[in-house]
């Protein structure tokens, strides 16, 4: 991506840092997610952003990306959910480097460009899907539900959800509006996962250096939601929360102390899962 591209793709680089991420992950012998392409998919902008950036500082995304990964396979595979729907999928490659099982179809969502430059370097390696996988290019803060059903989506039938690395991005009303959209295009019986951060993550000193990171990257973080339970049983789902260090997304990789999940007037980056009832 050069530098007129990134300007011309909002927050596109972000997707080559997380890419860079899962390259760093790789590397390690005792890896929680493999995934063989994500150094080329991270290329120079990714290389460049992950310089100097211990494994304990991206260690959240490390776990973010399990978990999610762990859930979405728990759910197809306990629930029977034939369709999963990646919301800003970026440069993940959860189609290629997870096993699903027969007629999973997954439905993936980015900025053109970024998905173009995936498939490009996955065609270069002959990476093959592992399921039936269709991509489709979308602004998720405009009119992308009709572009999800044109692709083949049964809007009818249950699916599982996933909007993750995103919501930080969006201004408060977009978020809530975003995930809102979601939450009331589900039918009953799916599942939504997502990561979201609360209002105290803004404030907090122990996150200022990561914002001052993110700012004068272009890429400000600014989309909180404080109560992500609430806002969901308000609209018929039954959400729970985690977050990085609690003991289902540890794995031995969290050094910090851990908040409780739900302490307030400290910073939160929770994991959220929920269902919508039948
Ligand atoms: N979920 C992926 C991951 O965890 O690696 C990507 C996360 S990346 C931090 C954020 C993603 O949001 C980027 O791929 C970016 O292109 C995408 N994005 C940002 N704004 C968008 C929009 N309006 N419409 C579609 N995608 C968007």
């Amino acid at each position: 991506m050069s530098v007129d591209q990134e300007r011309a793709v909002p927050l596109g680089a972000t997707a080559y840092w997380t890419a860079s991420v899962r390259a760093m992950e790789y590397a390690r012998p005792d890896r929680l997610i493999s995934d063989p392409w994500a150094s080329a998919l991270a290329g120079d902008v990714g290389a460049a952003w992950i310089v100097g950036r211990s494994a304990d500082r991206v260690a959240p995304i490390v776990l973010r990306t399990r978990y999610f990964d762990d859930f979405l396979q728990r759910i197809v595979t306990e629930h029977g959910l034939r369709q999963v729907v990646l919301l800003a999928s970026g440069l993940d490659t959860r189609a290629y480097r997870l096993a699903w099982p027969e007629a999973t179809c997954i439905y993936e969502l980015d900025q053109q460009a970024v998905l173009e430059h995936k498939a490009t370097v996955l065609a270069r390696a002959n990476a093959q899907p592992t399921c039936d996988h269709r991509i489709i290019a979308a602004d998720l803060v405009g009119d992308w539900l009709g572009a999800l059903a044109a692709s083949g989506f049964d809007g009818r039938a249950p699916a599982v959800w996933l909007l993750e690395g995103f919501l930080f991005y969006l201004p408060g009303a977009l978020l809530e509006r975003v995930v809102g959209q979601v939450a009331a295009a589900a039918a009953p019986g799916c599942w939504l996962g997502f990561d979201v951060i609360n209002s105290a993550t803004l404030a907090h000193p122990y996150t200022q250096e990561w914002l001052a990171m993110q700012l004068a990257a272009g890429a400000p973080w600014i989309g909180t939601l404080d109560d992500p339970v609430g806002f969901l049983a308000a609209r018929g789902w039954r959400a729970s929360l985690t977050q990085a260090g609690q003991k289902d997304a540890n794995h031995g990789r969290w050094s910090l102390p851990v908040f409780p999940t739900t302490m307030p007037g400290v910073p939160h980056n929770w994991f959220v899962t929920a269902v919508k009832d039948l």
